[in-house]
């Protein structure tokens, strides 16, 4: 690994070409998202031995959303074990939107990815719990482990998104009738609502990808979060359906696990070596950010990861 004077140097250069790279919107089919400053913008790096740099605007705390289900999917292999998970589940990408619906009908109603909204919320009835507030404090607790105790959910990103969440709760549904749902499916979707909605700042969100990388052990707090045989699995499904419809794209310009979200947060993973995150709000069509991409690429590109390069 190179040491970290270099790695704080590509960071930097990194934020200062692609921090201001125009295009793109911000979500709006979230209220509170849509509201959020579009010209903040954030970059920084967590090393698997628990170094770490940053540029921008990195204490800025931002909605986690989508990258929230690579912690339930987490949690759902430590509970569960990864074949029940790909049999429960799933582990396969859905190649459509990631709140489709006519991914469940191509496929028997079975979620297939842990990282669409179907198959996050199959995750979050699928982790052990006797009531729907231990389902949320342990899913938040993951959240914590992973990243930092500082992450903690926004009532104002909540309350926007329960009174929005429709087009959810009719999916959690149809799992329920097609036998994916292992709770109330009603439950699960409020769950999966809260778990979308804390707020944590880039580096908390490197932190995270660290610990993965780190198989399983979090760099910064030094506790053993996860088994190491379960970080392979996620990484995994990060490549095949992390960056929503151009996760393909990300694979074959970055080659490495990424996911997404669409409070502007991209996390990408050098297994065993670190973590890339980066944050700004305005996504493209995918709902992938503009800024961000570019930036966690350069750093990965420059510091020269990539996994498919001999
Ligand atoms: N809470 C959002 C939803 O379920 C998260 C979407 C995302 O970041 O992909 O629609």
């Amino acid at each position: 690994m190179p040491d970290i004077d270099k790695i704080q140097s590509v960071v930097d250069s990194a934020y200062a070409q692609f921090s201001k790279t125009p295009g793109g919107a911000n979500a709006d089919y979230i209220p509170f998202l849509a509201n959020i400053p579009s010209n903040l913008a954030a970059v920084a790096v967590v090393t698997a031995k628990g170094q770490s740099v940053a540029a921008g605007d990195a204490q800025y705390r931002f909605a986690i959303e989508s990258i929230s289900k690579v912690c339930t999917l987490a949690l759902a292999l430590e509970d569960m074990g990864r074949q029940a998970v790909q049999e429960k589940i799933g582990a396969s990408p859905t190649g459509l939107p990631f709140n489709s619906v006519m991914a469940l009908e191509l496929h028997g109603d079975k979620p297939l990815s842990p990282l669409v909204n179907a198959g996050a919320m199959a995750s979050a009835s699928f982790v052990k719990a006797g009531s729907v507030e231990e389902r949320w404090q342990r899913i938040l607790g993951m959240q914590r482990r992973l990243g930092s105790k500082e992450i903690a959910m926004s009532d104002e990103l909540n309350q926007s998104e329960q009174t929005t969440n429709f087009h959810n709760r009719g999916i959690a549904w149809l799992l329920y009738s097609a036998g994916y749902m292992y709770c109330d499916p009603m439950e699960a979707c409020d769950v999966y609502t809260r778990q979308c909605s804390t707020l944590l700042n880039t580096v908390e969100l490197a932190t995270i990808g660290a610990t993965i990388a780190a198989r399983g052990r979090n760099p910064i707090t030094g506790e053993q979060v996860l088994k190491p045989e379960n970080c392979p699995c996620i990484m995994a499904e990060m490549t095949m359906e992390g960056m929503y419809d151009s996760s393909g794209d990300w694979a074959y310009n970055v080659g490495l696990p990424g996911k997404s979200g669409v409070g502007g947060g991209i996390l990408t993973i050098v297994p065993g070596v670190m973590a890339i995150a980066a944050f700004s709000p305005p996504l493209d069509k995918v709902g992938n950010s503009v800024r961000g991409q570019k930036m966690a690429a350069f750093v990965a590109q420059e510091l020269g990861y990539n996994l498919y390069k001999a």
